[in-house]
């Protein structure tokens, strides 16, 4: 099943790559389109821009190249005009000499008559041209354009800067026979003005004149500006570039429209002759040229534009302005078309693009859906295994939480849950006030069950067990397996100890139905230890261990009992506490000291031997008993350490008081079964043993019959060793064990030591007289030594002699004697 946020996580994941493709597409094309467009714009623009350049150049060149022929054929106007007037010279010169070869024989004024009539008409340069003849006297013989000089002498005419034309001529004739010269001289159709003239003279020495001609400069020039004008007004270039030439008074000297030629641009109406003048005073480069854009303006009457621009070159000498048109309109019209296709084709690489990022798009989009498609199907077989896997680890979890909180064989809690319980208890009762009582109930001998009936019967008696607790406790009260077969059960809401005592009635009553397990019916009980909240104890585990201490103290009692935890206990077990840790250190503090208690031969009343007895007396805690001391010792593992030391101190105090020999005396020494089956016993109680010199045979160990059958297995290999070894075997405090008298055939027993409460009881317990009579019977038939100890009245030792006990011991015979009390006394 797929969740709300999970659809819509596929939806997304389906759609994201769409739209992320569709935005990828859009911008991809925006970016396009504009990439293209600028290179569009930029192309168009470079198309113009070039086109311009290119025009411009083109004019430019052609402007310059005009310019260059105009300063070309400037500069050839007075070799050309040299070069034609000495051409007119010799053609004169040869007429000159053909006439006077034809008249040698007539007068020299006959002669030059006939050269003057032949020569005078002539003219050449458009009329401008004539011959002159003089006299080498410096008298003219013919003028053409002023006959009245003809037959004066002009050797003192002088132009109009001084200059001695004539003279100048004569002596260059003298000099050089032919030769240039220059002058200024009236023209023929403008006699009032002197123009600037190059000229040429050649003497004809037969007749001693000389000829010459001359040419006025500026007409030279005029017919060459003339030449140029016509020939640039017909120049052009490009498609239909063209250039024209005006002066700076705005006079068209040449234009490809002959009708404008000598028109002025001022009196053009669309010519703004203030622009115009600008123009002309703006700068002008170091070439005299420039680009304007308002000269276009002057072909605004030709073609109606003014979209061009102009290149215009200034050509001083002559105050000629040389311009050329850039003709962007026509190349406006070319670059649109240009443009156009370029925009065409642009347009068509942009819709192949177009086309080609919409498929890829297209396809990207088929792509993905299918992968999206294929991720969500993915996704919800990923989902469906996860949701398994989900439920299988709750499951796994829940088991494992469950298994970590409850016991494996009964199913109730188990401490780690007890307590989380208790603590949440102890927080409803702090809120209301009320108690609670912890109790900790430990089944009686439930390790007989299982020794019994085996391990088997026993899990079910604990199942069992476990099961009527849980019925008869309700729901805010708990149960709990401790472990092993201890119960815990935490109840709430009371408001007396009585309550807590109804509840330990119930648990109690569990038990007094017999339990019926593969057809066995077992009866067993519990002890129960109490403690209260918040008297006792305000948090779990102080609760719990006080219920186990009161528990332990229960059991102490009796077995079935059940024990409220109180002020006593608690004194008691710091009590323990501190026994436990000061026992620690008696031996090293030399505080534990012996004693020995002498026992009788009831035959001869002599001393047999004495019983070692320990004395510890701890400056905290006082005289402490044996008995307990030495179950201390055993619970913190340091009895061998007492019991060697016991051993070791009484062989040495014995050997040196009253050392082997016949009238030796024996030694008992109470040995624990915990001691005896500590790894070494033997060795070490050998080690001691020959280490003092006592005879091994004057040592008995007295062994507690009710401790003996705990240990029972591991303990007879020892005791059989003990034997072997030599050492008498004595079963102390006989008759208060179960199998007293089992223990006899399968022990290796020497002695019998008839408990003192069989003794005290003696006159006033019928089975106490007839059980002593009893033992000391089975020790007479078995050789085993019968004592009898906590003989305490001369009654009593009488009786015992009556009986034929073999040995006595007690305080009417002697209290435990220090060792010097004992020397003092029996030494
Ligand atoms: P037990 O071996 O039965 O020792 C005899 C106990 O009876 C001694 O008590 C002794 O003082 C006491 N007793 C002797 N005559 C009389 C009497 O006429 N009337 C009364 N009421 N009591 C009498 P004690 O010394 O307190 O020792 C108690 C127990 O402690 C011993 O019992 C023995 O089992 C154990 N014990 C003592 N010293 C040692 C020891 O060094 N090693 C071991 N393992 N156990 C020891
Ligand atoms: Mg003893
Ligand atoms: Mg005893």
């Amino acid at each position: 099943m797929l969740h709300k946020s999970d659809k819509r996580l596929l939806t997304f994941i389906s759609l994201m790559p769409i739209a992320l493709i569709g935005i990828f597409t859009l911008v991809l094309n925006a970016i396009v389109i504009h990439e293209n467009q600028t290179k569009v714009g930029s192309l168009i623009q470079s198309l113009y821009s070039d086109a311009l350049t290119q025009e411009k150049g083109r004019v430019k060149q052609q402007v310059d190249s005009i310019y260059e022929q105009i300063i070309y054929e400037d500069n050839l106007a007075e070799q050309t005009l040299k070069k034609s007037i000495q051409y007119r010279i010799e053609d004169a010169y040869s007429i000159i000499h053909f006439i006077y070869q034809q008249n040698e024989e007539k007068t020299k004024p006959e002669i030059i008559k006939l050269i003057a009539d032949a020569l005078r008409q002539t003219r050449f340069n458009d009329g401008r041209g004539y011959f002159f003849i003089y006299d080498m006297d410096g008298t003219n013989l013919m003028h053409p354009i002023f006959p009245e000089y003809e037959g004066k002498n002009l050797i003192n005419f002088t132009d109009i800067h001084g200059k001695r034309v004539v003279e100048d001529h004569v002596k260059m004739m003298r000099e050089k026979g032919e030769g240039f010269s220059q002058w200024w001289y009236p023209k023929p159709d403008n006699k009032d003005e002197a123009f600037e003239k190059i000229g040429y003279a050649k003497y004809f020495e037969p007749l001693d004149i000389y000829i010459g001609t001359g040419e006025y400069v500026i007409d030279v020039e005029e017919d060459i500006q003339q030449i140029l004008l016509a020939w640039i007004s017909e120049v052009r270039y490009g498609d239909d570039g063209y250039i024209f030439v005006f002066d700076h008074s705005g006079n068209i000297l040449s234009h490809q429209d002959k009708s404008l030629i000598n028109t002025n641009i001022y009196n053009k109406t669309d010519i703004n002759p203030y622009e115009f003048m600008n123009t002309l005073n703006s700068k002008f480069d170091d070439n005299n040229s420039r680009f304007s854009k308002y000269l276009n303006r002057l072909d605004a009457f030709n073609n109606g534009s003014d979209s061009q621009l102009s290149y215009i070159k200034k050509y001083d000498k002559w105050d000629w302005v040389i311009s050329g048109g850039v003709y962007t309109d026509t190349n406006k019209r070319l670059l649109e078309k240009k443009e156009k296709i370029l925009i065409q084709q642009n347009q068509e690489e942009l819709k192949k693009i177009l086309l080609l990022t919409l498929t890829l798009a297209l396809i990207l989009t088929l792509l993905s859906l299918s992968v999206s498609k294929y991720v969500a199907m993915r996704f919800n077989k990923f989902q469906d295994r996860i949701c398994n896997d989900f439920k299988v680890l709750e499951k796994t979890k829940n088991k494992m939480q469950y298994m970590a909180l409850h016991d494996g064989l009964t199913q109730l809690p188990n401490r780690v849950m007890l307590e989380s319980r208790i603590e949440e208890e102890i927080v409803k009762a702090q809120q209301s006030g009320k108690m609670i009582a912890l109790m900790f109930v430990d089944l009686d001998d439930f390790k007989k069950v299982n020794d019994h009936y085996g391990h088997d019967v026993g899990d079910k008696l604990l199942t069992l067990i476990s099961s009527r607790f849980s019925h008869f406790i309700e729901k805010d009260e708990i149960v709990a397996r401790f472990g092993g077969d201890e119960f815990v059960f935490c109840f709430s809401n009371l408001t007396s100890q009585q309550d807590a005592e109804l509840w330990v009635e119930k648990i109690q009553s569990v038990f007094e139905n017999v339990f019926s397990i593969n057809g066995k019916e077992i009866t067993t009980g519990c002890s129960i230890g109490v403690a209260m909240y918040p008297k006792d104890a305000t948090c779990s585990s102080e609760l719990i261990s006080k219920a186990d201490i009161v528990l332990y103290k229960s059991k102490d009692v009796h077995k079935g009992a059940s024990l409220f935890f109180d002020k006593s206990i608690d004194e008691q077990v710091s009590y323990e506490f501190s026994l436990e840790e000061e026992l620690k250190n008696a031996l090293d503090k030399r505080e534990v000291t012996l004693v020995y208690q002498p026992q009788i031969d009831t035959k001869t009343g002599e001393i047999y031997g004495v019983e070692v007895l320990s004395r510890w007396c701890n400056n905290k805690l006082g005289s402490v008993s044996p008995v307990k001391f030495i179950a201390v010792a055993e619970e913190i593992g340091m009895i061998d350490q007492l019991g060697d030391f016991v051993l070791q101190q009484a062989c040495e105090d014995i050997q040196e008081v009253m050392p082997n020999g016949t009238n030796a005396i024996m030694l008992s020494v109470n040995i624990s079964p915990k001691q005896l089956i500590k790894k070494g016993f033997l060795s070490r109680i050998m080690k001691i043993v020959s280490r003092t010199g006592i005879d091994v045979s004057r040592i008995t160990f007295e062994i507690t019959e009710n401790i003996l059958i705990s240990d029972l297995k591991s303990v007879s290999p020892i005791l059989l060793e003990l034997q072997k070894l030599g050492f008498g075997i004595s079963l102390d405090d006989f008759g208060t064990g179960y199998s007293s008298l089992s223990y006899l055939n399968i022990l290796p027993i020497t002695e019998i030591k008839i408990d003192r409460s069989f003794v005290s009881s003696l006159f006033t317990n019928d089975q106490s007289e007839s059980l002593i009579k009893a033992i000391i019977a089975i020790g007479a038939s078995c050789q085993m030594t019968v004592v009898a100890e906590g003989v305490e009245t001369k009654e009593q030792l009488e009786k015992l002699k009556e009986y034929q006990c073999d040995l006595v011991q007690g305080y009417y015979l002697d209290k435990p004697l220090s060792i010097s009390e004992l020397k003092a006394k029996y030494a």
